[in-house]
């Protein structure tokens, strides 16, 4: 429930934000349209920066008026509750997508698609990022999750991190005080925007990088139900295993609650049949760690960010 006191913030916000140039306003916007998973109720207010300027902007005037924002890439690994979000969402994606190359570095913002960053160095003969084709999210959700696929993760190739301090002046993390681990970095505990990176890449022939990026892709399709609405692995791999084989083995494809599946192309992916609510794929995520903890014993931890109200 919202009181009286915090509509009135939250619209004195609004007319703050709304002067602030290169910067979109959307109100009472729904984050189903901008979830992977197609998913979420509205966040009050919805803000897309354009530029570095306009982002340290909306922080000041969020900090000013006790306001902690929620930061949003491309949301391809976020759960938003039905009640959606009080206050103030930042998406970087669609905004923010400066990529400068220098020699082997590349200094890439954070709403800058990892499939386009991808692609990009490997026309430019840097090698590094194939390991990252098709993994959907942006700059800024990767360094947060520590994105990674086939033995490789984002935070090996990052020298530094800018964010963005709540009075909204900028700092730079060097990658030993970023503490990457699997799936986790200490981005996501600090809670501050990421602003840019800087990573290093090595050189390369770029039509063999091409080619790596296609197989990666290619088996991807073949593995993955990429077509359809879903947030990537639901669960983290556990120790010297595959959640996906330990769901699989506890017969978990196809299992559903309300509009929410799980797939059964890959059992570690849940799917928005249409019309599935967050409460439903809550509710499967419960269900399946309790089929897998019956029949292995072990406890599933989800990796995808569960937020908002119900
Ligand atoms: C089909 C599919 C396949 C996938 N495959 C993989 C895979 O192989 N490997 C893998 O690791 N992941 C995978 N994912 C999950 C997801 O794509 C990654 O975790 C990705 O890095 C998330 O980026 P995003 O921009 O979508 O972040 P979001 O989902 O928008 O956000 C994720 C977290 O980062 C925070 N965040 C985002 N941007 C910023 C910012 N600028 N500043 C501060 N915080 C920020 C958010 O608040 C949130 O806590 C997959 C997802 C899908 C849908």
């Amino acid at each position: 429930m919202t009181t009286q006191s915090e509509t009135d913030v939250t619209c004195s916000l609004a007319r703050r934000l709304a002067r602030i140039p290169h910067l979109e306003l959307r109100e009472a916007e729904p984050l189903s349209r901008h979830t992977s998973f197609g998913i979420g109720g509205p966040a009050d207010l919805l803000v897309i920066p354009q530029r570095p300027e306009a982002l340290r902007e909306v922080i000041r005037e969020a900090t000013n008026a006790g306001i902690q924002a929620l930061y949003l890439g491309n949301g391809t690994n976020l759960i938003v509750r039905d009640g959606g979000i009080r206050g103030l969402v930042i998406r970087t994606s669609g905004g923010l997508s400066d990529i400068a190359v220098e020699g082997t570095a590349a200094t890439v913002e954070c709403g800058v698609s990892l499939a386009r960053l991808c692609f990009l160095c490997g026309e430019r003969g840097l090698a590094g990022l194939e390991f990252a084709a098709g993994i959907p999210g942006t700059m800024g959700g990767a360094l947060v999750m520590n994105a990674g696929a086939n033995g490789g993760e984002i935070g090996d190739l990052i020298e530094w991190v800018e964010v963005v301090t709540p009075d909204g002046s900028c700092k730079r993390i060097t990658r030993r005080n970023l503490d990457f681990g699997y799936r986790s970095s200490a981005l996501r505990d600090l809670g501050l925007s990421i602003l840019r990176a800087r990573l290093r890449l090595r050189p390369d022939d770029p039509v063999e990088i091409h080619r790596k990026l296609c197989d990666t892709m290619a088996l991807r399709c073949a593995k993955q139900p990429v077509s359809r609405f879903s947030a990537g692995s639901i669960f983290k791999r556990p120790d010297g295993d595959y959640a996906g084989r330990l769901l699989d083995e506890a017969g978990a494809k196809g299992m559903r609650v309300g509009r929410a599946a799980v797939s059964t192309k890959h059992a570690n992916f849940m799917v928005n049949l249409g019309g599935a609510t967050a409460s439903d794929v809550i509710g499967l995520i419960e269900a399946a760690r309790e089929l897998v903890y019956a029949e292995f014993g072990v406890l599933l931890e989800p990796e995808v960010c569960i937020v908002g109200e119900d």
